[in-house]
């Protein structure tokens, strides 16, 4: 199959300066293909080559095997259209005139509409879900419901492409969730190819078929965001310090402060807010022992200075108790996450019932009657808590 765009030995940049050289894009019909790279990367620069805004520094674009150079622009415009990130428009313009204006490749000179390009205004209003502002100006939109009409404009041009800058920055979650989900309607149902860069990493890796990384004037690596974002893929690419980049959960964890201020026994995700709120709140956290498929095991090897991990499904073993116990022993204070017990993650009740017995104390966030049960005559030594700022409150008051 013929790609819808491809690049020829392609050199973009400013003033015969290339700021990213060898771009190889080959777009296939109804693709959804997103640059990610840090500010700066060079995203926007081969938007804009692509979509003709810029002449190539060396090379060239070629649209369905036609040079771009060689296209006239109202060719141009029916083959692809662009949807740049901070759009104006004329004040006083309703939804509907300006997304009009997009059929100018196809009415006459005069740009009267005719009962088929209304269809065609209605029928994107409606695909993207504008209709229900069509009559309102377009400045007295929100930032949202105006990257929805730009796409409703982008696509009376019928393109077989769409081009888009950063079409979710400056929109709330819903708003950035409702851009991709349109844009794979369009490729999925309509057959259109789009190409976009996004600041949103975890949507576009998800939403996204086909991912570019731009970084250090070159195209790092290209395919389905499976193949290509392996582990700290991400965390290089944007050379992210101070945080761990999880492929895994598409999420950021701080790095917490080195310390040895408190142990938090975890799992089965018991552990993870308090990772979260007690390295927020500036304590130095160990943790153990957790099994490595563990969702608990993933975060707290990004916020934790040192962590027992046990391999999945296997029951802990004696040195991976030893290690967690020479742990809780250096801790200030023993946090308790509530894990659930079971056979395999047994030993870890047993440290704590060992840490009661040599006279720690615990806190908990079991109720009073589960401690009772878990630790016998030894639960008087377990301060339970029921929130993370009673917990709070309650490390404080010990000192
Ligand atoms: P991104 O979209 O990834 O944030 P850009 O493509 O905007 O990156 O910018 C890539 C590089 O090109 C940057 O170093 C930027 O300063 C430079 N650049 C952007 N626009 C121009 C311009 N009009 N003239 C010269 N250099 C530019």
């Amino acid at each position: 199959m013929e790609p819808i765009i491809r690049t020829e030995n392609l050199d973009v940049g400013y003033h015969n300066r290339a700021v990213i050289s060898d771009v190889e894009l080959r777009a296939m019909r109804g693709q959804v293909i997103c640059l990610l790279g840090p500010n700066g990367a060079g995203k926007s620069t081969i938007l804009r080559t692509l979509s003709g805004l810029l002449a190539p520094v060396s090379g060239a674009v070629q649209v369905e095997g036609i040079d771009l150079k060689k296209m006239k622009k109202k060719d141009i415009a029916r083959k692809m259209s662009l949807v740049l990130t901070d759009q104006v428009a004329p004040s006083m313009t309703t939804v509907y005139e300006l997304i009009a204006m997009g059929r100018t490749p196809y009415t006459n000179f005069l740009g009267k509409l005719t009962p088929e390009d209304q269809k065609i205004i209605d029928e994107s209003l409606e695909t993207v879900g504008a209709s229900a502002f069509r009559e309102r100006f377009f400045s007295e939109l929100s930032d949202g419901e105006k990257q929805k009409v730009m796409i409703a404009r982008a696509l009376v041009q019928e393109p077989e492409l769409i081009i888009l800058d950063e079409p979710t920055s400056h929109l709330d979650i819903k708003h950035k969730v409702e851009v991709v989900r349109v844009l794979q309607k369009l490729a999925n149902e309509k057959g259109i190819t789009c190409i976009l860069s996004l600041h949103d990493i975890d949507l576009a890796l998800k939403g996204c078929q086909i991912v570019l990384l731009v970084h250090n004037g070159k195209i790092v690596s290209q395919g389905t965001p499976e193949d290509v974002v392996r582990d700290g893929v991400i965390q290089q690419l944007y050379e992210i310090r101070g945080a761990q980049y999880s492929e895994l959960f598409g999420a950021i964890e701080l790095k917490g402060r080195e310390g040895n201020d408190i142990f938090v026994t975890g799992g089965n995700s018991s552990g993870i807010r308090l990772y979260r709120a007690l390295s927020r709140k500036g304590y130095g956290l160990t943790s153990g022992i957790l099994h490595e498929n563990d969702a608990d095991y993933q975060v707290a090897k990004s916020i934790c200075g040192e962590v027992v991990s046990e391999k999945p499904f296997e029951r802990i073993c004696p040195e991976n108790a030893r290690r967690a116990k020479v742990l809780m022993q250096k801790a200030r204070y023993i946090v308790d996450s509530g894990f659930p017990v079971g056979t395999e993650n047994r030993e870890n009740l047993t440290l704590l019932q060992e840490a009661l017995a040599a006279g720690r104390q615990i806190w908990s966030v079991r109720s009073r009657e589960e401690c009772e049960a878990l630790y016998g005559n030894k639960a008087e030594n377990v301060c339970t808590v029921s929130s993370v700022t009673e917990l709070f409150e309650k490390l404080e008051t010990a000192g």
